[in-house]
């Protein structure tokens, strides 16, 4: 796509050349762009949504089946589990690993609090450990420090689709006889040692939040797992532990996965990996024209990992004022994100200090993100990383 089709007619606006560069003027960027995305899978999406409403199956009809297959194909996992949403898949896979009141979980300061909320459904605690300060993924040295006589089980998130640091990780859970959860909501076909994530641990979740990297048209989610067993307590929680219609075997919730959803992200996931494909292309331009910024540090990837960029995530001690410039460039940015969980208002009561997690509250201080989605033109990356790069420079100097 040029830049003129995308804009619809030439500007009329002064334009800001970047310096010595041929570039046509940018319309305004969004951090993510579901539309084009629907437009390009259109008449395949129109005709699935129509299939289900012609046969009328909304509650576990076929799509959702298939789905789950072609879902656990995906993941290279022998079990899919459709359930509501992403928080819904990290709670059920918590209480189908046995995990209730008592119990402590270890996880991440540094991710979005869905993953430590699940674990607060379930009445357990979690309880925090800090980030390594390169990756900001789960710091797994630390984890050792931070068992007690009730944890039952480790949560690692990979953060922004990169993978965590899941070797030393295994090995404490192995040593201590505790359960993997892993938290795969941003992370949908990102490898860890060839291996995608989801399965390293006992059970991995997934989140279609429809801004993720495999989304729906509203909330939906998963789990994944090589247990049978556990596949099949998750099957039983999602829909009230039933057995037949009416009779119920252990109590469950209403957390299954609409058929209509099921129907679209089978038609997305054909896609998936030519997406991901794109977002590491895409990375991998930020990172070229941006590396050698002094002042800005762009996305470590250690060795044996294959991330698939649900986020391109930059740091610099002057991200509010980086951010405020591009802004006046209509340059979207987020920050994900701004207060540790530890320092969250809803997690007063755990008790924890600003300066518990040095590396998570330095993070969340020097975060942000750029526009990122699959169909972004490789030129307006090009721009939005020399608008950032200058931004950088006028504000280190
Ligand atoms: C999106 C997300 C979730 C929650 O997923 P929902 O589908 O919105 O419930 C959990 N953990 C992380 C890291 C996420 O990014």
């Amino acid at each position: 796509m040029t830049m003129r089709e995308a804009t619809g007619t030439a500007t009329k606006e002064p334009i800001d050349w970047p310096e010595g560069k041929g570039f046509a003027p940018m319309p305004q960027v969004p951090l993510v762009d579901l539309g084009t995305q629907y437009r390009s899978i259109r008449n395949e999406i129109d005709a699935a949504i129509q299939h289900v409403l012609d046969t009328t199956s909304f509650i576990q009809g076929e799509d959702l089946t298939l789905f789950e297959r072609e879902f656990a194909e995906f993941c290279e996992a022998s079990n899919a589990v459709g359930v509501a949403s992403g928080t819904e898949a990290l709670y059920l896979a918590l209480l189908a690993c046995g995990i209730g009141p008592g119990d402590e979980v270890i996880t991440t300061a540094f991710t979005f609090i869905a993953t430590a909320e699940a674990i607060s459904q379930t009445g357990a605690l979690p309880v925090f450990v800090d980030v390594d300060q390169r990756t900001m993924n789960m710091d797994a040295s630390e984890i050792e420090a931070a068992i007690t006589k009730e944890t039952k089980a480790i949560l690692p998130v990979h953060l922004y689709g990169q993978p965590a640091d899941m070797g030393p990780l295994l090995a404490v859970a192995r040593k201590h006889g505790l359960r993997v959860i892993e938290d795969c909501a941003q992370a949908h076909g990102a490898r860890y040692q060839g291996r995608r994530i989801g399965t390293l641990g006992d059970i991995g979740c997934f989140s279609f939040y429809p801004g993720k990297n495999l989304g729906a048209f509203g909330d939906a989610g998963a789990v994944v797992t090589n247990d049978d067993q556990l596949a099949e307590h998750v099957r039983l929680l999602r829909d009230h532990g039933r057995k037949d219609k009416y009779e119920h075997l252990i109590p469950g919730i209403n957390g299954r996965l609409d058929t209509l959803q099921a129907a679209i992200l089978r038609v997305k996931l054909r896609s998936l990996e030519d997406w991901n494909e794109r977002r590491r292309a895409i990375a991998e331009a930020y990172t070229d024209r941006l590396k050698e910024t002094s002042g800005l540090t762009t996305p470590f990837v250690p060795e044996g990992m294959e991330p698939v960029y649900h986020l391109y995530v930059l740091r610099s001690e002057n991200r509010d004022d980086i951010r405020r410039q591009l802004s006046e460039k209509g340059i979207s940015t987020g920050i994900h994100y701004p207060i540790p969980l530890h320092l969250q208002p809803a997690y007063r009561d755990l008790g924890y200090f600003a300066g518990d997690f040095p590396e998570s509250e330095r993070a969340a201080d020097e975060v942000f993100s750029l526009p990122m989605y699959p169909e972004l033109p490789m030129d307006w990356v090009a721009q939005i990383a020399e608008a950032t790069k200058r931004a950088q420079r006028s504000l280190s100097r």
